[in-house]
């Protein structure tokens, strides 16, 4: 590397490993990459939690490889979101702080970012509230390199950690998406673990299991159990709004790991057989403005769930998922409530 330690928010405390706002990432890996590709014009997309360095890792990398570098400035939610326009510019592209979810262009490397937090302390405090012997484990990309430390903390606490099997959209064994819990329902654990921070992935757990979910937050070093209640209730109040409308936008995304375009014809096909007048709407980022002229007066999306589960807050409308609109419809029953997954 010409100028190691020579930019700002950079060390490199391991051969290969850089380390930058509490994130380790295989930079030497990117940069073998872009050499031995020859590439001269190198795209960086970056969930908005790491927007702040990526200029400084653009001049780190135009240092040490003479490639020029342009950095993606939409937003980016996950690895299903892939700036296509900036893919089609660049000769390669780094996708930072997720793993690969699907097929897509050829030119995007995947580097994940790695959060430093060792879990001994948190899992060891989590094992004071967790109930059964044998406990599925799960956590987010980020802290999937520590799995192994949790489960010894578990052992020395007496209990079996389980980790279940990565496939389909999930990369590592253990990680689970906010579109994607099938580690932990193909564990068919007692009882499940979460470490990472937030709460939508637990009470995704929670309702794609059914089973109890236990919080270890490696940030705050806090513990919780989840409660799936009050998320139930907002998502029964939705529901029975949206039962009132007549005129429903069916949403459909068109970042490429999100798109359901089959589902959206079928969803609309179903409201259209119960009269209701049923349009589908293709669009990038789905923010409230955009629905403000369509008239909708309630609407299902197609795409990420975190759009009708976690950010409903933000619109005027309801916003249901695909099975909480054919619970709306009686298609399903409220007692076999799904939380709405991406196979
Ligand atoms: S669809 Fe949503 S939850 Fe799934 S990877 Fe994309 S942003 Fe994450």
């Amino acid at each position: 590397m010409a100028r190691a330690h020579s930019t700002a928010g950079f060390s490199c405390p391991l051969p290969g490993i850089s380390s930058f706002h509490g994130y380790d990432i295989d930079l030497d890996w990117a940069v073998d990459l872009i050499r031995k590709s020859g590439s001269r014009l190198v795209g960086l997309q970056s969930p908005e939690g790491l927007k702040r360095a990526m200029p400084a890792l653009a001049r780190r990398i135009e240092e040490i490889t003479g490639a020029k570098v342009i950095i993606s400035g939409d937003p980016c939610f996950g690895a299903c979101d892939i700036d296509l326009q900036l893919c089609e510019a660049v000769d390669l592209m780094l996708h930072l702080g997720h793993a690969k979810i699907e097929e897509g262009p050829d030119n995007v490397i995947f580097l994940e970012a790695r959060m430093k937090e060792d879990l001994e302390e948190v899992v060891a405090k989590a094992a004071q509230i967790l109930k059964a012997k044998r406990v599925g484990v799960t956590t987010t990309i980020q802290h999937v390199h520590k799995l192994g430390q949790a489960l010894e903390a578990l052992k020395e606490h007496g209990i079996q950690g389980a980790i279940g099997p990565s496939g389909g959209r999930i990369a590592r064994d253990g990680q689970v998406l906010g579109c994607n819990y099938s580690v932990a329902r193909a564990l068919d654990a007692e009882e499940y673990l979460f470490i990472g921070t937030g709460k939508f992935h637990p009470l995704g757990i929670a309702l794609a299991t059914g089973k109890r979910v236990v919080v270890a937050d490696p940030v705050s070093g806090e513990v919780s159990e989840i409660d799936t209640d009050h998320m139930l209730r907002r998502r029964f109040a939705a529901i029975t709004r949206a039962g009132d409308a007549k005129r429903f936008a069916v949403l459909v995304s068109k970042k490429p790991g999100q798109k359901r375009m089959n589902l959206a014809h079928r969803i609309k096909a179903l409201g259209e057989t119960r009269g209701l007048d049923m349009f589908l709407v293709y669009l990038d980022n789905i923010e409230p403005d955009r629905m403000l002229n369509l008239g909708a007066e309630a609407a299902i999306s197609t795409a990420c769930p975190r759009v009708a589960l976690d950010d409903s807050a933000k619109y005027s409308i309801p916003i249901l998922t695909p099975p909480e609109f054919e619970i709306m419809l009686g298609q399903r029953e409220w007692v076999d409530y799904r939380f709405d997954e991406i196979e």
